[in-house]
């Protein structure tokens, strides 16, 4: 989602958009070794932040899937009014470290949301700082 993409919508038009968003993310229900055959384990050590002019928030959690787990990698915004941003997807992290076998990655990501439904004009303010750990059959 780019700048261009912003524009003003109402609370509601946003729950819908996002509520859409998440049904196709969630759609795709392969679990862990279907998707990837070759790894027993990945680990998402992350912070999630928000800065807006109200100050920062700011939160630590993990993720863990194991065999059985759908292959799902998201880890939503932490800012409540994020619009057009939602979740930060590590979907092609993981990818990549697959393909170079890879068993540990620090990556960081901005949101490419808007603040509020109704501030297309401000960059959400969202960021995930992420560590995955990988461990191979
Ligand atoms: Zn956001």
């Amino acid at each position: 989602m780019n700048r261009g993409y912003r524009k003003y919508i109402t609370p509601e038009k946003n729950d819908s958009l996002k509520r859409a968003r998440y049904e196709a993310l969630y759609s795709d229900r392969r679990i862990l070794e279907d998707v990837f055959p070759n790894i027993e384990k990945i680990e998402i050590f992350y912070t999630n932040t928000h800065k807006s002019i109200f100050g920062n928030t700011s939160k630590d959690g993990v993720l863990s899937f194991s065999r059985q787990n759908t292959a799902v990698f998201a880890i939503p915004c932490l800012n409540n009014e994020c619009s057009y941003g939602w979740y930060y997807d590590l979907r092609d992290d993981i990818y990549n470290m697959r393909c170079e076998h890879l068993t540990e990655y620090c990556g960081e990501k901005d949101c490419q949301g808007q603040e509020a439904p109704d501030h297309p004009e401000q960059s959400c303010g969202g960021s995930l700082k992420y560590k995955i750990n990988i461990v191979y059959k």
